[in-house]
């Protein structure tokens, strides 16, 4: 048996399979069940009002849909914001946009860039025509 903190309260508890205590997953499903209550009521709510009608702490009904246990494509205002950019979305850490792109940056971290140098002209230095001998 592995014994850790939960990650939530941090008491100490026996690991078994989440890292959060057995108190603590029960109090989830329980926030997870009211929440779902809720939204089968109000299809048209969102987040911050949800929070505040089922008392469940916002970042753990993000966390909810962010973990895919919350399937909200059914609720259309039922959105938080992108990590990257900001976007309204409905599932996963970043908007369809951000994953695109940050995809694209992965795929030509190595591509050189061709940047035309600048080119340093200097002007060419007049000549004083005389020497010292
Ligand atoms: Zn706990
Ligand atoms: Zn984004």
């Amino acid at each position: 048996m592995t014994i850790a903190n939960c990650k939530r309260c941090g008491r100490i508890f026996n690991r078994v399979s989440r890292d959060i205590c057995p108190a603590c997953v029960a109090e989830e499903d329980e926030a997870f069940e009211k929440v779902r209550a809720y939204l089968k009521e109000h299809r048209y709510a969102t987040i911050p009002e949800t929070s505040e009608a089922t008392d469940v702490d916002l970042d753990l009904i993000v966390d909810m849909v962010k973990s895919g246990r919350l399937i909200v494509r059914d609720f259309p205002n039922f959105a938080y914001t992108c990590e990257r950019c900001g976007a309204p979305i409905q599932v996963g850490r970043f908007c369809a946009r951000c994953t695109q792109e940050l995809s694209n940056l992965l795929g030509i971290a190595e591509k050189g860039k061709d940047s035309a140098k600048a080119r340093t002209d200097k002007p060419l230095s007049r000549r004083h025509g005389y020497y010292s001998r």
